[in-house]
């Protein structure tokens, strides 16, 4: 399928890799298997460029999956972590970086009264969960089909058989008395959450959710089934968990939620809270975080966790997302450049459905837009694969994955977009 492209480089240290690496890579997207080939070996990026280990240059569609708001080695980022790493690596003591921060997530999400900084995403939900079940002394919890929360045991968990049932391990080595403690059911689905909360509402802990799901694809919620969340979680004292750990900082300044205006109880944040270094965050509400070691009982900790170097770059992206309207910008550019594919897969006859908020967007091979991962499921798996590769041919760099969302920096500009959409005529006219 690599055929007229140069990746001998990639393969070679893919190759290598293996031996060494579990899988050849340290997150499982990476290998490519979803869609097929090799994955690709990057030496270096710019705006919104990547450059390979075979000296291809590619237009990039994953941002580092969300960092990368403003493009690639962002001026303002490198400084903050260059002058940090002269002054400081690392103390694993409290430092001004860390309250510099904080004050600007807080000013951005103003549901989060209080934080605390992890170390990813993964970290950042799991201390949720267990926040919320020390918090509320319950200990199931509701989560939805397709949404990923990171690798946490009781989150990677899938339905069981049937609506409102309890969930089975989505993993060898999660214990089923753990999966046993969510319960799944599908997204957007009102009727299964009320007859959940029915079964087994005296005892959910919390209803975690991205509220835009980016991980089955992007999948925008209805207003009243985020609604039916909040009223039900109210009614049965569970907590509403919203996982912007994607969403944060990238559909709008202030995630999925100052789009919706709610205010979850909890939020966890990630991949673009720390400009590209790995950081995650967790917070909320004044009285619930109180309950966190060493105010309260509820153990959470982190060596490295605020890291002086990590927060700098965080904090430099962030100051830089002040003025809100790099979003209306970005979501213009992006629905110009969707408009134009949908427009070429149309003349190919290609039924594409798409939706974007902010800077990130989702394309599915079906004509309505899919609401749930079934429908997700049910779009043309295979025909993203082959445009994926097509794509990939084209030097377009999208997500290895038809249950990804996609990413645009404000350095996409126009002219490079439109660039992508006559490469995107160029590959259904051969698929
Ligand atoms: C990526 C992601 C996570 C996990 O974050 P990691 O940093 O990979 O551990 C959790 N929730 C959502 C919504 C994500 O997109």
């Amino acid at each position: 399928m690599t055929f007229g492209m140069k990746t001998k480089n990639s393969k070679e240290l893919f190759k290598k890799s293996k031996e060494h690496i579990a899988g050849g890579v340290n997150s499982p997207v990476r290998a490519f298997k979803s869609v097929g080939g090799t994955p690709i070996f990057f030496r270096k990026s710019r705006d919104c460029y990547l450059y390979d280990e075979d000296g291809n240059k590619y237009i990039d569609f994953v941002g580092s999956w969300g960092p990368m708001v403003l493009g690639h080695s962002n001026k303002q980022i490198i400084d903050a972590i260059k002058k940090q790493a002269t002054r400081a690596i690392s103390f694993g003591a409290p430092t001004k970086n860390e309250l510099e921060i904080a004050k600007i997530i807080k000013n951005y999400f103003p549901s989060m009264e209080k934080i605390r900084m992890v170390n990813s995403g993964t970290e950042a939900t799991m201390s949720c969960i267990r926040l919320a079940r020390g918090y509320t002394k319950k200990n199931k919890i509701i989560k939805f089909i397709g949404c990923y929360h990171g690798h946490v045991d009781s989150l990677l968990v899938k339905a069981g058989s049937g609506l409102a049932t309890l969930g089975i391990p989505d993993s060898p080595g999660i214990p089923e008395e753990l999966s046993k403690l969510t319960i799944t059911i599908p997204y957007n689905d009102k009727e299964a959450l009320i007859a959940a909360f029915k079964k087994y509402g005296k005892e959910v802990a919390a209803v975690i959710i991205e509220p835009i799901a980016g991980n089955m694809g992007f999948i925008e919620p209805e207003i009243t089934f985020l609604e039916k969340i909040n009223q039900l979680s109210r009614e049965y004292g569970s907590l509403v968990i919203y996982d912007e750990v994607m969403t944060g900082f990238r559909v709008a300044r202030g995630g999925a939620q100052e789009l919706y205006k709610f205010k979850p109880d909890l939020t966890a944040l990630g991949k673009i809270v720390g400009g590209g270094l790995p950081v995650g965050v967790y917070g909320g509400k004044r009285e619930i975080m109180d309950k966190i070691a060493p105010d309260g009982p509820i153990y959470q900790a982190g060596t490295l966790s605020g890291n002086p170097i990590a927060v700098s770059a965080g904090a430099a992206l962030l100051k830089q997302l002040k003025d809100k309207s790099i979003y209306k910008d970005l979501e213009k550019n992006g629905k110009l450049f969707l408009e134009l594919l949908a427009e070429v897969a149309d003349k190919n006859n290609i039924p594409l459905s798409y939706n974007i908020k902010g800077g990130m967007f989702g394309f599915f091979f079906s004509r309505g837009l899919p609401k749930n991962f079934e429908e997700v499921n049910n779009s043309d798996l295979d025909l993203f694969s082959r445009f994926f590769q097509g794509m990939l041919q084209e030097k377009i760099y999208l997500p290895p994955s038809a249950f990804e969302s996609c990413f645009l920096s404000t350095k996409h500009s126009k002219e490079i977009l439109m660039k992508a959409a006559k490469s995107a005529d160029k590959v259904f006219k051969s698929i």
